[in-house]
């Protein structure tokens, strides 16, 4: 606590006691790093100064403010949340443990980081720095991400913190693991804790933490199609049980292996004669681009067909919308890319 006193990083959602400003830290941060972390922070601070703002804001709103972090069930959840406060808390946000974890989206994590920074409730975090820090310097094998090794550190780390001050215990082994503590090519020599690292003295620093086994990552394969005609286009709102959820996309055709080159635009001619009831004056192929999910590949291939009048039959779920309209719509890193390249 010393070190972090002096070292500590200096971010506007620290030494705050606001529990709906530390909650909305927390949930950027469960996306992205502190720097790209910091814009979002204080647009969302700005344009939803309290949590019944947040509460009022349409869904389609609150998903453009996200729009570029990813993972848009997280927003859907933070919005889900604000109503809750606002609408069956009075707009009180929680001030136990067990209530903010009851919060849609909140787990035991980010309940601890609130608990603590804005009422100084007992309660450690455990996060990825950490776990790493903690594991080293006690020498734990447990591969961590199991409910087994949260336990473990649970207990471990609910005999350390410091109880008058666990905000800063918690920002301070935090901070400590992250610049510190490194993944890679951490300082060793110089840390504070040299003496009496376990992993430092057994020269295990780099096998520390134990990862669980990773998940396979598979490949999906998209299909974009670019609708045309005069200043307009068709978009389609992605539904529920899949990946960006809510958010808007160019008409899209996925299959489970790639489309061979040389069929690709007879398959999608045919794809869209079926959809619109006629073939496109002009079909290109436009760009390839690869998405990266936590998951999931995404390879994407973009078509244009361009049309010279509307078409012949729209399908019930597609919208028609004029090109600069997209932007302004809820839309995923992916199409956001595409839209930038053009
Ligand atoms: S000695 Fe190295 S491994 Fe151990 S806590 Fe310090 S930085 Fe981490």
């Amino acid at each position: 606590m010393t070190w972090y006193q002096e070292n500590g990083r200096k971010l506007p959602w620290r030494g705050i006691e606001n529990p709906y400003y530390i909650w909305l830290s927390e949930i950027i941060l469960q996306q992205t790093r502190i720097e790209q972390g910091r814009g979002y922070y204080e647009r969302f601070v700005s344009e939803y100064p309290t949590v019944v703002d947040l509460a009022k804001a349409s869904e389609e709103k609150v998903l453009k403010s996200w729009q570029g972090l990813g993972y848009y069930s997280r927003a859907r959840n933070l919005h889900a949340a604000a109503r809750y406060v606002a609408e069956e808390l009075g707009g009180k946000f929680p001030n136990t443990y067990e209530g903010i974890l009851s919060l849609k989206g909140v787990g035991k994590y980010t309940a601890a980081a609130i608990a603590s920074f804005a009422y100084r409730l007992p309660y450690p975090v455990i996060d990825g720095n950490v776990y790493r820090l903690v594991s080293r310097l006690y020498g734990i094998y447990t591969p961590i991400g199991t409910e087994q090794a949260y336990r473990e550190f649970e207990q471990l780390l609910l005999h350390l913190i410091d109880r008058e001050r666990p905000d800063l215990f918690n920002q301070a082994i935090m901070d400590f693991g992250s610049i510190y503590c490194k993944p890679t090519g951490c300082d060793c020599q110089r840390c504070i804790f040299r003496q009496e690292c376990v992993a430092f003295r057994e020269g295990k620093v780099d096998v520390l933490p134990v990862r669980r086994q990773k998940v396979t990552v598979k490949t999906r394969y998209f299909y974009y199609i670019d609708i045309r005609w005069q200043e307009f286009m068709l978009v389609k709102q992605r539904e529920a049980g899949d990946i960006w959820q809510g958010l808007y996309e160019l008409p899209l055709f996925e299959t489970e292996s790639p489309i061979d080159s040389q069929l690709l635009k007879q398959t999608i001619g045919e794809v869209l004669q079926s959809w619109l009831g006629m073939a496109p004056t002009d079909l290109e192929v436009g760009p390839e681009m690869k998405h990266q999910l936590t998951h999931r590949t995404i390879k994407a291939q973009f078509l244009k067909a361009n049309y010279n009048r509307k078409p012949a039959r729209i399908p019930e779920k597609m919208r028609i919308v004029r090109y600069e309209e997209l932007k302004s719509l809820p839309i995923s890193r992916l199409i956001d890319r595409y839209l930038s390249k053009k």
